[in-house]
C-alpha cells in the first residue's frame, strides 16, 4: 500500500532550491536536480545509482516523457530533513518515515534522511521506491491506479545491480 505521507500533493510557494546555500550542494545529474549535504564521493555514488535506476524506469515505460522536473534531496541528519519537510510542505514531519515523495510547484520531489535509514543500501531501496512514484507522477500524473503504482514501487525497491544488468524485483540475498 502507499504509506500515509508517502504521496503528498501540495501547492504553494516556490520550491527552495537549494534550501540553504553553503550547507547543501546541488548536483545536476542526467535526470535529477540532486541537493544533498553528503560528502562529494557519496553524493556521486547516489547520483550515479539513481540515474541508472531512472534509465530502468524509462525501459519499463517506453515512450514515457517526464514533463515535470525531478528533484532529489538527501540529508545526513534527521533534524535537517525534518526542517526541510516542515519548510517545504508546511506539514508536520512524520518522524517514522525517512523517505517521501511529494509534488510541489511543478517539481517532483523525493527526499530522504540517512540518519533514519542507516546506510546506503536502505537509502537506495527507499529512493528507488519513492523515485518510481516520482517518475510515474511526472510522466502520467494521477492516471495510474494506486495499486499498480505501489506494486511497481515495491518491485523497484528490491533491485539488484549486476555487472551489466539491472534486475528490478529481485529477492534480497540472505
Ligand atoms: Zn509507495
Amino acid at each position: 500500500m502507499i504509506r500515509l505521507g508517502v504521496l503528498i500533493i501540495l501547492l504553494g510557494c516556490l520550491l527552495p532550491l537549494p534550501l540553504r546555500a553553503g550547507e547543501l550542494a546541488t548536483y545536476t545529474t542526467r535526470y535529477y536536480t540532486f541537493v544533498t549535504d553528503l560528502p562529494a564521493d557519496k553524493a556521486r555514488i547516489v547520483a550515479d545509482r539513481m540515474d541508472l535506476i531512472c534509465d530502468t524506469y524509462r525501459q519499463y515505460f517506453p515512450g514515457a516523457v517526464t514533463t515535470k522536473p525531478l528533484a532529489m534531496y538527501v540529508f545526513t541528519r534527521h533534524a535537517d530533513y525534518s526542517s526541510f519537510m516542515k519548510k517545504t510542505t508546511g506539514a508536520p514531519m512524520q518522524e517514522w518515515n525517512p523517505a517521501v515523495f511529494f509534488e510541489k510547484d511543478n517539481w517532483m520531489v523525493t527526499a530522504a534522511c540517512m540518519e533514519g535509514l542507516n546506510g546506503l543500501t536502505p537509502l537506495f531501496s527507499s529512493l528507488q521506491h519513492e523515485g518510481l512514484h516520482q517518475f510515474v507522477q511526472a510522466a502520467y500524473g494521477n492516471s495510474m491506479p494506486i495499486w499498480t503504482n505501489e506494486g511497481l514501487a515495491q518491485i523497484f525497491e528490491h533491485t539488484l545491480i549486476g555487472r551489466d544488468r539491472v534486475i528490478p524485483g529481485a529477492a534480497p540475498i540472505s
